[in-house]
């Protein structure tokens, strides 16, 4: 006998009459009001799209684990970086600029953001697959990704408007020239390195604080596509990403990454030759190495992408026990911006969708707004005496802080001894990259700048990439001119 399927219901549970029929007076009379499955199909279907993310639209992801083989103990208490530990993970993969439809293939940073469901809260590192960034003021962030994003009268993305920004932003330089360079379109999700970029902050058992930066090293090794590549596959399969992904965790092929972290001690960062908490600039391994944490493993696809996906809400304040932000101004600001973007999309309770939810126990003293799912309880404030939760600071202090006082002020970090705009970014053009990789970044930069970017504004970038490096910037000018047929002035 053959089973059958199960009868199709409305949301409320009740069985349909039928799939395909409407309910009408006489089969080819009017569609009457009373036809609830009907109004409800066409009620929910209308409402299906939510506002998708700004930025970071396009993205994907998967579940996995987080499995500590090291022992760290010497710098954080945190409970899921105890020797031994397996933690539940969700990642997200995404481009930046793109909308929820575009390829996956631009050129753009790669978002790399990790929620693990530990026992003492959710802890979240929503970091890219960059160690660096293009800004280190928050208040330049919105005014950078809408010069990424389409202009106002035509609709289109707009290189004049990118190079525009960024050579009015000499801090972008270091990102600039990695995003210019091969690692700016990855071959996929599985072949790029997660990094924190921001500096964060562990706490161990004694109380002694640090200064840490992740980095998920790729497993699977650094592979990257040409421009010529992204650019045949954005037109071909604009979801390569996605699709990547999506295959090998459905044929059992299981990307993973080695969780390595740099660690300055507290007292280090007065003194060290580059501010520490600034996003643009990088701690040479030399001066902190790597050293082993754990391995994470995604081993499961997502069944339904926009409950757990789409509804995904990675936040950097989520920190446990042990772990904590840093003066790093970007951080901080990230740290309101994107619990209010969740709150704005998803609405108020968002930490209530099943995959935001944490697997610990919940007593905060949140209740009512749109979308209530878990049930609020008496007493609603604290303190009480009536039971309710209370905090308990023996066990749980505020311990990842940091002493701050002075003027309050609008200014840009102190400088430390070699801080400056371009230096690591030179370094990364002459010391880390060989002769094709350089022949490649001036390609991708010349081709880019080549594409609709104005005179001024192109004066502007040639003397940036001097700056950077002078014989590249020389090429890269040349290229510039022989494509767009213009002599140089
Ligand atoms: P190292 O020689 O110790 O490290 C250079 C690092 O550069 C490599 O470990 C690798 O990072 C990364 N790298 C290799 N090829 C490329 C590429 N085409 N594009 C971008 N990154 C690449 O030197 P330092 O630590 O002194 O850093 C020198 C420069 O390297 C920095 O100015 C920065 O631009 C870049 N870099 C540094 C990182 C750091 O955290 N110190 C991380 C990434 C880049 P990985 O091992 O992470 O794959």
């Amino acid at each position: 006998m053959t089973s059958r399927p199960k009868p199709t219901t409305t949301d409320a549970g009740i069985p349909v009459a039928s799939d395909e029929h409407s309910l009408t007076i006489g089969p080819d009379g009017p569609i009457v009001l009373n036809d609830h499955y009907l109004l409800e199909q066409m009620a929910t279907f209308n409402r299906e799209r939510i506002p998708e993310r700004q930025p970071h639209a396009k993205g994907g992801g998967g579940f996995g684990e987080f499995v500590v083989t090291e022992d760290v103990s010497r710098w954080t208490c945190a409970d899921f970086l105890q020797p031994g530990k397996r933690t539940d993970v969700l990642a997200r993969y995404s481009t930046v600029a793109g909308e929820r439809g575009s390829p996956d293939t631009w050129r753009d940073p790669r978002g790399f953001a990790l929620k693990f469901y530990t026992e003492q809260g959710n802890f979240d590192m929503v970091g890219n697959n960059t160690p660096v960034f293009f800004l280190r003021d928050p208040l330049k962030f919105q005014h950078f990704i809408r010069s990424q994003k389409r202009r106002v009268d035509n609709n289109l993305r707009d290189h004049d408007m990118q190079w525009d920004f960024w050579t009015l932003s000499p801090e972008s330089a270091h990102q600039v020239t990695w995003l210019m360079g091969d690692r700016g379109i990855p071959k996929s999700w599985r072949h790029m390195n997660g990094y924190s970029s921001h500096t964060y902050m562990w706490v161990n058992g004694e109380g002694e604080r640090f200064w840490v930066k992740y980095h998920f090293k790729t497993d699977q090794g650094i592979e990257f596509l040409t421009q010529e590549e992204a650019d045949q596959l954005a037109g071909s399969d604009g979801d390569y990403h996605q699709r990547d992904l999506y295959d090998a965790l459905a044929g059992g092929d299981h990307p993973s990454w080695t969780l390595k972290v740099q660690v300055m001690p507290f007292d280090e960062a007065p003194g060290y030759r580059f501010n520490p908490f600034d996003l643009t600039k990088v701690w040479p391994h030399s001066d902190y190495p790597l050293h082993d944490v754990g391995t994470l493993t995604l081993n499961k696809n997502v069944s339904d992408y926009h409950s757990q996906i789409e509804q995904a809400a990675f936040q950097p304040n989520n920190m446990v026990q042990g772990t904590g932000l840093s003066p790093d101004k970007m951080l901080l600001a990230r740290g309101f911006s994107y619990a209010d973007a969740h709150r704005a999309r998803l609405g108020v309770n968002y930490q209530q969708i099943p995959v935001n939810k944490p697997v610990s126990e919940v007593n905060s003293y949140s209740k009512d707004g749109a979308m209530r799912i878990d049930l609020a309880s008496d007493p609603v404030y604290a303190p009480n005496s009536y039971g309710g939760p209370a905090a308990d600071p023996q066990r749980y202090p505020e311990n990842a802080v940091w002493a701050a006082d002075g003027e309050m002020v609008r200014a840009a970090y102190t400088l430390h001894a070699d801080d400056d705009d371009w230096g690591q970014a030179g370094t990364l053009v002459r010391e880390v990259m060989d002769d094709a990789a350089r022949d490649r970044l001036v390609s991708n930069a010349a081709g880019h700048l080549a594409d609709g970017v104005s005179e001024k504004v192109l004066e502007r970038a040639f003397e940036y990439w001097r700056n950077v490096d002078e014989e590249t910037g020389r090429r890269i000018e040349a290229a510039v001119r022989e494509q767009t047929g213009q002599s140089e002035s």
